[in-house]
């Protein structure tokens, strides 16, 4: 058993309004303290579209849950001149503690390259916010045998430039693509593989404490009745979730499969 905080983090993409969120916030923490959960046995987080956030952060503050959330993306660039993009100073100023970058329907939709996330990673850590890098591969990089390869790949160029101590607590999501919102999910044994590899890479190029201490999570149509097994190896320390996330009492009840494996 390894000390890192079993992280379970939810994934609406553009899902939910405000007002359904705050909804589904109330139901998500009901159906925790149902379950008896709390923060001593995971760390739970929502990432809800933009126009959420301030919704959230008003009940989670106001209510004092300690619940966490974060956001889908953040510009690379500070404020200014910039159309459409959402600086990481605002998602501090919203109290966000995590941002995901690099997630694969980003970089397909949008065609953002490890570069691109490197740079929004340097911007989310300027502002002390935690990103959670996604990577993974394609099924055809998977069925050719080259998706370790390509993941790591992904990893060393979206960290280009950090140092160890930059880097202290970012969490990496293993995302394999063809996984994704299609109700295939890899076997516990492709997850363990892929996270065991990550940690080696991590541990090679920024040393033993950080690669110790960084969470690795799995994501790719997880459900409360995979979770368990899905993170039944010592190096997945949780779980990316989108579709199962969408439903306070459903990833209520995923949290606490996963809390239970
Ligand atoms: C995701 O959006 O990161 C994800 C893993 O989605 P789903 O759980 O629906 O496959």
């Amino acid at each position: 058993m390894s000390d890192r905080t079993l992280l379970l983090a939810g994934n609406w993409k553009m899902n939910h309004d405000h007002l359904e969120a705050i909804s589904t916030v109330q139901k998500l923490a009901w159906a925790l303290e149902d379950a008896k959960l709390d923060e001593s046995q995971c760390e739970v987080v929502v990432i809800p579209p933009f126009t959420d956030i301030r919704s959230v952060q008003t009940l989670i503050q106001g209510d004092k849950l300690w619940l966490r959330y974060g956001a889908q993306d953040v510009s690379r660039h500070a404020p200014g001149a910039h159309t459409g993009e959402i600086a990481a100073s605002f998602l501090s100023r919203l109290g966000c503690t995590y941002v995901v970058v690099g997630h694969s329907e980003r970089r397909a939709d949008n065609h953002e390259t490890n570069d691109l996330v490197a740079a929004k990673i340097k911007a989310a850590l300027a502002q002390e916010i935690t990103p959670i890098l996604c990577i993974g591969e394609s099924l055809e990089q998977r069925q050719e045998k080259t998706h370790v390869d390509f993941t790591l790949n992904q990893l060393d160029e979206s960290l280009a430039g950090f140092d160890a101590a930059a880097l202290e607590g970012i969490v990496i999501a293993y995302e394999p693509v063809w996984a994704i919102g299609t109700g295939e999910t890899a076997t516990a044994a492709d997850a363990a593989e892929m996270a065991t590899a990550i940690r080696a890479r991590l541990d090679e190029k920024y040393g033993s404490p950080l690669a110790a201490s960084t969470r690795i999570l799995y994501g790719g149509s997880v459900k409360t009745d995979n979770v368990a097994e899905i993170l039944g190896s010592d190096d997945v320390d949780g779980a990316l979730v989108g579709g199962a996330s969408l439903s306070g009492p459903d990833f209520a009840a995923l949290c606490k499969a996963a809390v239970a494996k």
